[in-house]
């Protein structure tokens, strides 16, 4: 039997810069962070036994004169102003692809007030509620392509989207929006409103799609790690789940209790989201060694 790590899961480049500067600023005192710093409970227990101090929003209106670390998501610009007003020392670690993107939807929106910007996005998740705050809160969120009925298709629409969505997705929702415009201009299609649509889906994410899959494949059982509030979790397990149906969603190695039965030469392979943690891939390694020694 052997057990191996997906070599392509694991923290994201934004998601390791942000850890990494949670881990600098800890060493210099007191350190706040605005929400989870990333989705995976294990490690914010990890970092919170280093001294970080998990806060909510109605924590930060409260704080005075702290250190407090933005994580990798993204904040809107009403988060800015709060840590102005309250005096707080931000330590801002936006990942810099979403950083770009927010000033995109920002300059999009300025320059075109008469526009829809669409955002495709989970209505909620903290780096939409970043995206939509460049807007002053005037963007439209759309899940999927059944939300579109809520677009006016007689005006200009900017469609942007949230980094860790699905291409595929992204991809019908430009055809879909294609395609309602065009049955309204049908015959003046002179008079159609600009329509311009940015993918800005994270290719650290996107790409892992097709790696993952393929690791799924090359495996007889897999072991999806995984945080229960991670997006990209839940995107990541589906796919590697209609790859090998065999995949198991698991948060934690105390989930592993046994093997199911498994040949001399059965390959069990170990994979995560952007938010998994290798440590937490190893512990699991060791526990399938020890339930299977
Ligand atoms: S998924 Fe991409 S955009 Fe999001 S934090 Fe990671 S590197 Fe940045």
């Amino acid at each position: 039997m052997t057990i191996s790590i997906d070599p392509h899961s694991g923290f994201c480049f934004g998601v390791t810069r942000a850890i990494r500067q949670a881990e600098e600023h800890l060493q210099k005192g007191q350190l706040f962070c605005l929400g989870d710093i990333v989705h995976n409970g294990q490690e914010v227990e990890r970092l919170e036994r280093l001294g970080l101090q998990t806060i909510d929003y109605d924590a930060l209106r409260e704080l005075r004169h702290g250190r407090v670390l933005l994580r990798a998501h993204g904040e809107p610009p009403s988060t800015y102003r709060i840590a102005q007003d309250n005096e707080l020392d931000i330590i801002d670690a936006t990942c810099p692809v979403v950083k770009k993107l927010q000033e995109r939807i920002r300059t999009t929106y300025n320059s075109h007030p008469d526009a829809q910007i669409v955002i495709f996005g989970k209505v909620g998740h903290a780096e939409v509620i970043g995206l939509v705050g460049q807007t002053h809160n005037t963007a439209i969120v759309i899940e999927s392509p059944d939300d579109l009925d809520r677009l006016d298709f007689s005006r200009p629409v900017y469609l942007f989207s949230q980094t860790t969505k699905s291409v595929e997705t992204f991809r019908l929702i430009v055809e879909e929006i294609t395609r309602r415009r065009n049955l309204l201009f049908g015959d003046k299609p002179a008079d159609l409103p600009p329509f311009e649509w940015h993918d800005t889906i994270c290719r650290n994410v996107s790409n892992r799609v097709e790696e993952i899959k393929d690791f799924a494949r090359s495996n007889d059982l897999v072991y999806f790690v995984g945080g229960q509030k991670s997006s990209n979790a839940k995107v990541l397990f589906a796919r590697c789940k209609e790859a090998n149906p065999a995949t198991f969603f698991i948060s934690s190695p105390d989930e592993i209790t046994g093997l199911p039965d498994l040949n001399d030469n059965a390959r069990i392979g170990i994979c995560g989201a952007t938010s998994t943690p290798l440590w937490l891939m190893q512990a699991v390694r060791d526990k399938l060694v020890e339930v299977s020694s």
